[in-house]
């Protein structure tokens, strides 16, 4: 099964994400292909809110949805964050189980738009005597800026 990286467009077809489903250990239903599906299609992370509504006319309702972003949570396809404002946001994992950092989002605070930075695009140093929760997995790091739509519209 080919790595699918978000910013590479590729979605791959119905067969591939029912076998990355079901190797992760669930059954392939047609509700978690579908939320899968649109996963790899969105360019940043998105809400319940916002996956409920591009799955308008897919069969399923709001709860229906949440289940299956939380069943992919779970089972590590996706991931979700907290972005700062307490609202889930749900993506697709890439290749960084190995690292101690999620990869950094940023976070436009005037338009509250959202997007995946690299990996390294930040970094954090552990200092000596220095707090041992930055040493610690999960971390997550968030950037709140302006973003480059909103920059251009103040001038
Ligand atoms: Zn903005
Ligand atoms: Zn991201």
């Amino acid at each position: 099964v080919a790595k699918t990286v978000p910013g590479a467009r590729d979605v791959p077809d119905v067969g591939t994400l029912k076998e990355m489903i079901r190797e992760a250990g669930l059954k392939g239903t047609a509700g978690r292909i579908a939320v899968l599906k649109l996963l790899h299609e969105v360019r940043s992370p998105v809400t319940h809110a916002e996956a409920s509504a591009r799955l308008t006319g897919s069969g399923m309702d709001h709860a229906t949805i949440y289940r299956n972003l939380t069943d992919l949570t779970a089972v590590g396809l996706a991931v979700r964050s907290d972005l700062g404002d307490r609202v889930w946001r749900f993506e697709l994992r890439r290749g960084e189980r190995e690292h101690n950092v999620k990869h950094p989002h940023f976070h436009c605070s005037a338009c509250g738009a959202v997007a995946c930075l690299p990996e390294n695009a930040v970094t954090l140093k552990a200092t000596a005597g220095g707090p041992k929760a930055l040493r610690r997995k999960g971390l997550a790091v968030q950037v709140t800026g302006t973003c480059d739509d909103c920059a251009a519209a103040s001038h």
